[in-house]
This record gives C-alpha cells, structure tokens and sequence, in this order.
C-alpha cells in the first residue's frame, strides 16, 4: 500500500482542504501517516501570508526531500499559487500545484506515476472553482470550509492573489455537507473562510441565511464562526448569535490597525469609532463573549506617534486576546508602491508591545471568568491524567480522564480563572 504524509502551514482554511485532499487519497486505498514518518508521497500545502510563513514551507520541503529523497514531493496552496517558479527551483520538488488544481492532486500524482514526468503542473491560473472541504482536528471539532477568496485587497495581503475572488457554493449545498459532517460525530463545527462574511454574495444569498439553516441541523451542538471583518458582523448576525443556542459567544474580528490613519492607508473598511461601538454591541447582548483581533504591527505609516494611538485605543477595547503579526511586504501588494516605511526593529519593537498587551487582556479575561460555569466539550487527547476541552466562550480547561465524557458537553465551574 503507497503511503501519504501531510503537512500544512497557515490558516484553518488550508487545513480543511489538506484533509479533504488526504481523504481522497485514502479513499482510493492509500495509506496516512505522519509527516516525520517515511512515505511514498509528501504533500505541502503552503502559506504566503506572511514572509515567515514562507520561510516555514521551505524548511518543510527540505525535511520531506530529505526523510525520503525517492518520495514524491508536492507543494501546493498559496506559496505555490504566487512564488511556483521559484519553487520549481527547490531540488526533490515533482509536483508544484496552487490553489486552481490543488483538490485535482490525486489525479496529478497518478499522472506522474504513470509519466514520471519532472513537474506536472506549474501553469498556475487564477482560482475560479469552489470546492467545500472539513477537516477533522480530533473527532469532536471540525473545520468546515465554506467560502474561498476575498474582493477586499487591503493593500498589505496578498491572499486575493493566491486564492482568487470571493466564492462560495449555495445554502443548500453547504447545509448537505453539514448533514455529512453531522453524520460524522462531530459534535462542533467551525466555520472557516477567507472572507466568510461574504458567504453567498455571487449567488444572491446571506452568509445570515446560512446561518439560520446551519442552526436547525441535529447532530451539531456548536458553531464558531472563526473570523469575520468587522463591516460584515451585522448587529443582526450579533443578535442571532445572542440568541442562538448552538452559535457561540465567540468571535474573532480582524481589526488590524488601531489608528484610523493607518486603517486608511490599508484600505480596511471601517475606523476605529466603527469597531468600537462594534464590540460594544457584542459586550452589551454577551458580557462573557470571548473576542480575539488580528493585529499587524509596523504597517507603513505607523510612526511611534501612531503607535502610541495603536495602544490606547486597543487599550481601550474590552478584547480577550489578540493575534500580533509583524507587518512584512508581500509580492504584488500595493503596500510595497507606498510611502512611509517603518524598519524591522520598529516593526518588532511595536509587535513586542502589542503582545504584552493582548498577554494582559488574555489574563483578565480568564480572572474574569473564575468562578463561572459554562458549557465544555470534551476532547479526546489525554495528557497525565487531564482530558482537556473549551468551554463555549474559548477558554482551554482540564479535568481528569474520564472515557465516557469524550464528544460529549458538560457544565464546569472555571477555578483557575
Ligand atoms: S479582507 Fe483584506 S486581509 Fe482579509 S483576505 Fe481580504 S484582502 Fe486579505
């Protein structure tokens, strides 16, 4: 039996699909097995959000060619949609596909088996099809992927380029692979997107339509939706979550940039006002919410004086954490034609501070919750004697094994909070 070992960088997106692609794999009789592990078959699916993020998938190609340098080795996603020449490049690369054949990859492995041709695809094309994915992170959780590219192009991201415009497929092709992942046993979806909140635009729909269907099905007891831009999360989509039993009090809302001198030059489509009476309405319906923001730090124009207002205002939101990354200038990007540039020790300097800010807000999010009971679903990991799980506003708990409340959700007093 050929075996096939995995590796994926970036976002929750690209692990939906390096599962769905795995399964297709093994349906047609391959077998999986870890990536440290010698297979006949690596397969790399790649990140370029970040210029760390690319260092990250060089470094997993050379593992892979080096555990076995008679594997197939293929690189696929979004470093290879934008860099595939430079790639090709790599010795031990065969396969090179971006984000428009990448779910086609068991028919280019087959392909090269039959041809053992040196590359089979590097003729790299705009992504245009759309193709619902979920992934398995243990069999409680899954992340289901429900919309793919993004229309925005803020002008530091280069995920437009390597993932197309916005798409998605129906409401009702997407409530049928919910059905299918119910039937699975998972117990909690997340809903995974590029720009979810522009779920159905091409075909008329609502990413809210959605939703309301999604929160009828039997089988899955929670939804997250796991990051929406701020001008999308309408006060309706605020007030059903409120009132949703199954949508968690959970949200992530990139905000990106705490000045609105910055927000501008990034092209974000809304200021800072916006957001803040944003997480307000969020606090007002749901004290306990958990809310996470992606920050980047060092964008252009975001002088010590801008940053002191970056402080103050994120200061100022009643967030739990914050996801920090460190601006860096991505290809095609409209970022890099612009004025204003900040150097790296700035850039690093801002991030350091930004990170102990979210370490703070993270700490009296969790004291804030001491004492309180919540809804926590239990995963199957075991770590000396600990199950662990989240509770429905995300905080990370433990209690000792106990098999029988594996998949299952249970009320816990949170005690050290
Ligand atoms: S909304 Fe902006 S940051 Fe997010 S994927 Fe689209 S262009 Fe990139």
């Amino acid at each position: 039996m050929k075996t096939i070992a995995s590796h994926t960088l970036g976002c929750k997106l690209n692990f939906a699909e390096s599962s769905s692609i795995v399964r297709s794999f093994t349906l047609a009789g391959w077998e999986h097995v870890e990536f440290d592990q010698r297979a006949d078959l690596y397969v790399i699916n790649t990140c370029t959000v970040t210029a760390i993020a690319e260092k990250k998938c060089r470094t997993a190609i050379r593992q892979a060619v080096s555990k076995n340098p008679d594997a197939i080795v293929a690189v696929i996603g979004c470093f290879a949609q934008n860099t595939a020449d430079e790639i090709a490049k790599i010795e031990g690369v065969d396969i090179i596909l971006g984000n428009d054949k990448k779910h086609d990859l068991l028919h280019y492995v087959n392909d090269y088996l039959e041809k053992k041709q040196a590359l089979s695809s590097t003729q790299i094309s705009t992504p245009k099809s759309f193709c619902l994915a979920y992934s398995h992170a243990d069999r409680t959780r899954t992340f289901f992927k429900i919309q793919d590219g993004c229309d925005y192009f803020c002008t530091y991201c280069a995920i437009p380029f390597a993932r197309g415009r916005s798409r998605s497929a129906t409401v009702e092709e997407t409530v049928m692979m919910a059905h299918e992942i119910a039937s699975s046993g998972a117990k909690e979806v997340v809903l995974t997107g590029v720009n979810t909140g522009t779920f159905g635009q091409q075909n008329g729909e609502t990413f809210l339509q959605l939703l309301l269907k999604l929160d009828d099905i039997d089988g899955i007891e929670r939804y997250r939706i796991s990051s929406i831009e701020p001008n999308l999360l309408t006060e309706e989509i605020i007030r059903f979550v409120a009132h949703s039993k199954k949508f968690l009090p959970h949200f992530h809302i990139p905000l990106q940039a705490g000045s609105d001198n910055v927000l501008k030059l990034m092209h974000r489509r809304y200021d800072t006002a916006f957001y803040s009476h944003l997480l307000e309405t969020i606090k007002g319906l749901m004290p306990d919410a958990c809310i996470a923001a992606d920050i980047m730090a060092g964008f252009n124009g975001e002088t010590d004086e801008e940053f002191e207002k970056v402080k103050t205002f994120v200061n100022s939101l009643p967030i739990s954490y914050l996801h920090v990354f460190t601006f860096s200038e991505r290809p095609n990007t409209a970022a890099l034609k612009m004025d204003g540039r900040i150097d790296i020790h700035h850039r690093r300097e801002h991030s350091r501070q930004l990170q102990v800010i979210s370490d703070e807000k993270k700490r009296l999010f969790y004291m804030s919750q001491k004492g309180k009971t919540r809804p926590v679903l239990w995963e199957s990991d075991v770590k000396a004697g600990y199950m662990y799980g989240f509770t429905d506003n995300y905080i990370r708990v433990r209690r000792p094994y106990d098999p029988s409340l594996v998949n299952t959700i249970t009320e816990f007093t949170i005690s050290n909070g």
